[in-house]
């Protein structure tokens, strides 16, 4: 079988409740994918667009187009996960690179087709709602990330 590399990037975006609100208080961004139905952080292929793209920048712009909204990288280090599936006569290998963001603006229901959902919830609800254990990983990872 054929073993195709491909590297996307992404975002997990919080945001706070209030501007005054404690550090705990946050809601992040979660998506439901139109295909596949799983609930994921907005991600996508790098140099889906333009062939020079930055792994921030493609992070970035799929955040905006996945999740509906504008948002900046608030830690330089990504957190990197890996997963495979079978695709044609294919075996995908996937790396994904996701930063921490802190939402700007916009609103999630602005989301384009890609998802068919995107909202902000808290915590508990990211992690009982998300369909992937290495999303569940990636979360885990970045909610210890000192910013
Ligand atoms: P990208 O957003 O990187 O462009 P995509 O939207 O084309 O990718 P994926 O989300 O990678 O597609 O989904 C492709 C397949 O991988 C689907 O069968 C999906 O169920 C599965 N999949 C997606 N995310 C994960 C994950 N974190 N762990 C395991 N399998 C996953």
């Amino acid at each position: 079988m054929k073993v195709v590399n491909q590297l996307s990037a992404g975002g997990i975006v919080y945001k706070k409740k209030r501007k005054s609100s404690p550090e705990n208080e946050k809601l992040w961004l979660i998506c439901q994918h139109s295909q596949h139905k799983g609930w994921v952080f907005p991600k996508g292929l790098v140099g889906d667009h333009n062939l020079n793209e930055a792994v921030e920048q493609a992070a970035l712009r799929e955040v905006q187009e996945e999740g509906g909204v504008e948002a900046k990288i608030v830690h330089p280090q990504p957190i990197i996960t890996n997963y495979q599936f079978k695709w044609k006569d294919q075996l995908i290998k996937k790396t994904v690179h996701y930063f921490l963001m802190e939402y700007i603006s916009g609103d999630p229901k602005d989301h384009d087709w890609e998802m068919t959902d995107a909202k902000f919830v808290n915590e508990d609800q990211v992690r009982k709602t998300l369909s992937y254990e290495s999303d569940r990983e990636a979360f885990g990872k970045v909610l210890e990330l000192k910013i």
